[in-house]
């Protein structure tokens, strides 16, 4: 917001608020002109009344600078005739202080110097004029004084003309703490911002050093079997070279496996999803289907609760998560039947879906590794073939949709992964 945005409200409510003292000093001053005659002031208070509520009907056609400057003129144009009239019996003083406090808020503290300075010069003009005689007052002091007339003008003008300037520097102060209160939320949200970047840096590069190193680790084994190859072609025989071969063939194999996953997981870095309703039961059912040959392998059984919640999130990464579940659930499993189980539970407000199995459970030491690419808990092919990405894609899948993964477990117990979506928005 700018600044001169931030003092427009005030600057209008001072022109409104000048219109009311205008308007009620009007009859005062009309009466005295009739009466008398003599006072500049009241024509001037006049002719500035209707100048006043022009602007005040064209307020918003005026820019600010415009405001500003027709303000302060208003506001000398009061004071210098006052004090022309009536010399130090006026409040015309008054009304060239206030301008000076308006000019230092409406517009910089040099402005509200220079205009002390001038009005100082003012002061000693008018004292001049008046000592030397170029200027008389010819109305008796006392007189004046003494009229209800006097005393009208002096109280709307010394009550009405501070309240004005007060209840517009209040609503400025206002405005000023409502500002300051959204910046204070503004800074939250940029240092929250900067821990999740912060966060986000610390897992790329957990990321990216486990790559690095894993996938050394093949091109370590196809390097040293083809310089055995190379070097020693007479002492090996036909056989072992073709073994070599072969373990150079699978190892390209598990590298080209793992690249494959990599830029799966990758992919989704930067991916967008799309939600739309998802039946939980009806997608479950889906992955049974699809699960057949390894649910009849293991003799395991998938069972979904009914009644489950509508799931609004991207259809077949959603699918995707489920499927890594279901299937860590059957593959790391023991008991006879191997039993996979989707329900769902809420949770501080939250749904969360849930997926449990009667498996082998994880060591709470393993629980937060286990999420990241290539990772396993259980060495070589003990529970079948795996690769240690499905948790990964797993993971990435449910920050993508602002959502949250969490995993309960005990060794022997069985595991429970419970998945929530993020808010559809
Ligand atoms: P993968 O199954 O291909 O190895 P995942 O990323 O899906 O890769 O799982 C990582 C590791 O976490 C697995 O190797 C396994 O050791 C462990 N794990 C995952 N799910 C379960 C489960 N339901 N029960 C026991 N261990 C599990």
């Amino acid at each position: 917001m700018a600044l001169a945005e931030l003092r427009r409200p005030m600057i209008e409510r001072i022109w409104w608020g000048l219109l009311v003292v205008a308007v009620l000093g009007t009859p005062v001053s009309l009466s005295r002109l009739a009466t008398t005659g003599w006072l500049p002031a009241y024509t001037v208070h006049v002719v500035l009344t209707v100048a006043i509520a022009v602007t005040c009907w064209q307020l918003s056609r005026f820019s600010y600078k415009v405001l500003v400057a027709w303000l302060v003129l208003v506001f000398w144009a009061v004071g210098i005739g006052g004090l022309i009239s009536l010399g130090p019996l006026g409040a015309g003083v008054w009304w060239m202080s206030v301008s000076a406090l308006l000019i230092s808020v409406l517009v910089s503290l040099r402005a509200a110097f220079i205009s002390l300075v001038l009005i100082a010069l003012v002061l000693v003009a008018t004292g001049y004029l008046f000592v030397s005689g170029s200027v008389t007052v010819d109305f008796d002091a006392n007189q004046y004084i003494l009229q209800v007339r006097t005393w009208a003008v002096l109280i709307i003008g010394a009550t009405l003309l501070p309240m004005i300037v007060f209840l517009a520097l209040a609503d400025y102060q206002h405005t000023l703490a409502r500002l300051l209160t959204r910046v204070e939320k503004q800074s939250q949200l940029i240092e929250q911002k900067n821990q999740e970047l912060a966060l986000a840096n610390d897992a790329m590069q957990d990321f990216t050093s486990i790559v690095s190193h894993d996938l050394k680790e093949p091109l370590r084994g196809i390097r040293s079997f083809a310089a055995l190859l190379k070097e020693a072609p007479d002492d090996i025989t036909a056989e072992q070279s073709q073994a070599l071969l072969t373990q150079i063939h699978d190892k390209a194999d598990a590298l080209s496996t793992m690249l494959d996953e990599l830029f799966q997981v990758s992919r989704l870095e930067n991916g967008s999803i799309q939600r739309e309703p998802v039946d939980v039961e009806h997608l479950v059912a889906k992955l049974g289907v699809r699960l057949r040959a390894l649910l009849d392998e293991r003799g395991a059984e998938l069972s979904c609760a009914d009644g489950m919640p509508l799931l609004v999130a991207d259809r077949v990464r959603a699918s995707e998560v489920f499927y890594n579940l279901i299937v860590n659930g059957i593959k790391y499993n023991q008991s006879s039947p191997p039993q996979v189980h989707v329900d769902y539970e809420t949770r501080d407000g939250k749904v969360y879906y849930t997926v449990t199995d009667n498996g082998i459970g994880i060591a709470a030491s393993q629980q937060a590794r286990i999420f990241q690419i290539f990772r396993r808990a259980h060495h070589g092919d003990a529970y079948g073939e795996g690769s240690g990405v499905g948790l990964a894609l797993a993971r990435k899948i449910i920050d993508l949709h602002g959502g949250d993964i969490q995993l309960e477990s005990h060794p022997g117990q069985g595991s429970v992964f419970r998945v929530h979506f993020g808010a559809a928005a």
